[in-house]
Order: structure tokens, then C-alpha cells, then sequence
């Protein structure tokens, strides 16, 4: 029924052999009944995280977070991470348990999943489980709570974040007492880490119905970051298009805030503690949508110069969207040619150095570099070849 690599089947029938129950659960099920292959696969059973040591002990054992009950088992060389069924304690503070129980009883464990969708049990050997209408959401592609909605998110408000972002990448509607539940607790997500937060965004801008969900709960993004508010109309309508973008979720992240104010990308990005390649990324793309990029040869070298091969391809891709002017086929053509040419585009390719230039009679200092940068635009722009006699030659006739 489901298709199970055999280092994880091993570990299964370790499991069982003494005595235990083990199943596969979570999103590695759900993934499978909807033909997509799973990326992990997380176990889950009835044996306490020392039972696991004593029957896994013939295994390399890594002790992942006993407390919570999770032991990594190494099976085949692969890691393969187990969680006792386990009910969680109160949440205080709308993000982690205060303390989590061990439990024997598999519906228990399933009753603290956060969508019924994500709720499913499989073992070879006694088949799925789904204890909370999993089947019928998946058939009918819902993200539903177990449970009461408003209780879910209380507990942990994450979870608003993961319903939006399951949506968008499976293409699946939102029930509504769900959907109504997260625009009351929306103010949850001011509790939530923003890292954790943009780790759901990051794969939520790149699902198939990010546009929709996006223009959708704009006012729940808006909670999650402040910035959003001073451009939400735009961020919403801009949404309606990023399933254009291919370039991947910076390109995408920085479609939502095209046109909008002058740094408000670059704060995003800050705020969501993104790292500084991706804050400079998203907020050179966004500076530079407000330019008009032409596709002659000369301009794109001069990008060239500034900008690696991703980044070039990231501005294109969102400029030929939201640009009429731009002209998407003839830039790529152009920039392509332009590629194969290798042209000097950066100082450091200049067949000559400082010293050279100052043996041409420049004086040693700041003159240095600006000639140098002089003698680069020239190149670039083709009015000097890129070799020492030529380059001799315009300095001195300067
Ligand atoms: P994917 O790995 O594709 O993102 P997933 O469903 O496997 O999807 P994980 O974050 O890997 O998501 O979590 C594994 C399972 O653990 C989920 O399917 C769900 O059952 C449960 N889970 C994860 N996070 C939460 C949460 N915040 N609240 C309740 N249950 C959760
Ligand atoms: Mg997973």
C-alpha cells in the first residue's frame, strides 16, 4: 500500500518483534496518499524512549531529546528518528508544551497533531490509521484542525502559520471554523519566534495557491510583521502574480513588495532575521525594480559588473512580470550573449593593475582608483580594448 524503504521497515520490525506497536505518521503518510514521495519519514510508538535503548541496542543510538521522547536509531547508516506516543502538557505561553506525558495509547499521540490531514498512522503490518476524518479532508484537499481550532492555536500559534502554509503548497482549501479561528488568533503570532515564522513563509511563498492564500489572510501576514501593514493593498495584489516567478522564494518575497516604499523589503528581510545574502538579495531586487533595466549590451555588462548569475536571472524573471516596459526575451538573449562573450566587466579583470597605472604617470593615491574605474567604463563601453598597450594609450591620452 504505501512504499517504505527497507531501512525503516527494519526498525519497524524491531519494534514489533518485542512486542510494541510502531507506525509511520504524520506528513510522510499523508505525502504518500497523495502520491507525492516523502522527503522524511517520521515513526512514532508505544515504547518509552528507554524501552528504545534496550531493544535498539545493537544499533547505533543517538539519544535526539529523550525528554521528549524522541530517539534517533541508525539503521542501514540512515538516521531514522522515533517519538513515543505522547500527549502534550498545558501550553502557557501559546508556543511549547510546559511538559509533555508518554502515552501507550496511539490516539492519544494522534489527537495532538495539528491538522487532521497530518493525523495519519501507517503500519505494514495493520494499515492506516485515521482516527479524526484525515480521508475524507485529504480527499476533498481540507486543512481542518483536530480538534477545536481556537484551542489549537492557542496552544501554539505556529500552527496559524503552518495552515497557511500547507494550503499554499498542497493547494488545499482552509475549513472554516478553521479559517475563522486564525483570523481571531492572529495576535498569536506575536509570541511566535520570527524564525520560525519565516521558515513556514519562506515555503509558503513558493506553493501553488501562495497567491491566493496570500491576498486571502493579508491581515494575518500583517500580524506577523508590521511592515506589511504599510503596504498591504499591494502586497495582496502583487500576490495574485508570484506564481509567474521562477526564480525561487527571494525573487518571490521581493514580488510582494514591488513598488512598494523605498526599504521596506530590506526591513522585512531584517526583521525576519533572514541572513545577509538573502537580505541583500530581496533588497537589491527591490531597489532595482524601481529602475528602468535596459537589454542593450552595454547596461548589461554594467549588471554584470555588480551582480552574480542568480540575481540577474531574479530581476529579470521579476521584472518581465511586473514591467511592461521591460522586455523579458530580449534582455535574457541578450544577456546570454553577452555570457558566452565573457566581457571584462569587474576591475579586477583589467589587464592592468595600480602600479601599471601609475607608471603611466598617474600619482600614487585616490587618483589610482578613479582612473582605473575610468578605464573600466571605457572598456566596458568598448571605446578601449581590454589589453596594456591600449589601455597605455587612453590613460596617457587622457
Ligand atoms: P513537511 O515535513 O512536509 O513540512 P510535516 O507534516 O511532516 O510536513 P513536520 O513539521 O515535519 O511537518 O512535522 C511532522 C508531524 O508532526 C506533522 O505532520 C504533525 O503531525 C506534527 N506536528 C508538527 N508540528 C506541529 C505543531 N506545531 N503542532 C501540532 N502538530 C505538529
Ligand atoms: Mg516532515
Amino acid at each position: 500500500m504505501m512504499k517504505i524503504p527497507d531501512h525503516i521497515l527494519k526498525v519497524l520490525s524491531v519494534l514489533e518483534n518485542n512486542g510494541f506497536e510502531g507506525y509511520l505518521v504524520g506528513g510522510c503518510v499523508r505525502d504518500a496518499k497523495m502520491g507525492i514521495e516523502p522527503h522524511d519519514f517520521d515513526l512514532t510508538t508505544n515504547a518509552t524512549p528507554y524501552e528504545m535503548l534496550d531493544i535498539f541496542k545493537d544499533y547505533r543510538i543517538i539519544e535526539t531529546g529523550l525528554k521528549h521522547g524522541t530517539v534517533t536509531v541508525v539503521s542501514d547508516g540512515e538516521n531514522v528518528e522515533i517519538t513515543t506516543y505522547r500527549i502534550d502538557g498545558e501550553y502557557l505561553d501559546n508556543r511549547r508544551p510546559e511538559e509533555v506525558y508518554f502515552t501507550r495509547n496511539l490516539k492519544e499521540d494522534l489527537s495532538r497533531r495539528d491538522f487532521t490531514v497530518n493525523a495519519f498512522a501507517y503500519s505494514p503490518s495493520k494499515g492506516f490509521v485515521d482516527m479524526f476524518g484525515g480521508e475524507d479532508d485529504l480527499k476533498n484537499k481540507i486543512i481542518r484542525c483536530v480538534g477545536e481550532a481556537d484551542k489549537r492555536f492557542n496552544e501554539d500559534g505556529l500552527r496559524i502559520m503552518r495552515a497557511l502554509r500547507f494550503a499554499s503548497c498542497l493547494g488545499f482549501r482552509i475549513e472554516n471554523d478553521t479559517s475563522e479561528s486564525i483570523f481571531k488568533s492572529k495576535y498569536l503570532l506575536k509570541n511566535i519566534s520570527v524564525e520560525r515564522i519565516y521558515s513556514e513563509f519562506k515555503r509558503l511563498v513558493c506553493g501553488v495557491d501562495a497567491g491566493k492564500i496570500i491576498k486571502n489572510y493579508i491581515e494575518v501576514f500583517a500580524a506577523a510583521n508590521e511592515r506589511i501593514n504599510d503596504c498591504a493593498d499591494l502586497f495582496a495584489e502583487n500576490a495574485k502574480k508570484i506564481h509567474k516567478i521562477k526564480t525561487g522564494y527571494l525573487t518571490r518575497i521581493a514580488a510582494l513588495f514591488y513598488g512598494s516604499k523605498k526599504d521596506l523589503a530590506k526591513k522585512f528581510m531584517k526583521d525576519m532575521k533572514a541572513d545577509n545574502y538573502a537580505i541583500g538579495f530581496v533588497s537589491d531586487l527591490h531597489r532595482l525594480s524601481f529602475c528602468k533595466i535596459d537589454a542593450d549590451k552595454i547596461s548589461i555588462r554594467r549588471l554584470m559588473g555588480d551582480f552574480e548569475d542568480e540575481f540577474i536571472l531574479s530581476l529579470a524573471d521579476l521584472k518581465g512580470i511586473f514591467d511592461s516596459d521591460f522586455n523579458r526575451d530580449s534582455f535574457v538573449k541578450e544577456y546570454k550573449t553577452q555570457k558566452d562573450l565573457n566581457p571584462c566587466v569587474k576591475l579586477r579583470q583589467l589587464k592592468v593593475t595600480g602600479q601599471d597605472i601609475i607608471s603611466f604617470g598617474i600619482e600614487k593615491g585616490p587618483r589610482v582608483g578613479e582612473v582605473m574605474s575610468e578605464v573600466l567604463n571605457a572598456v566596458i563601453e568598448e571605446r578601449c580594448a581590454n589589453d596594456y598597450e591600449s589601455i597605455k594609450s587612453f590613460v596617457m591620452k587622457r
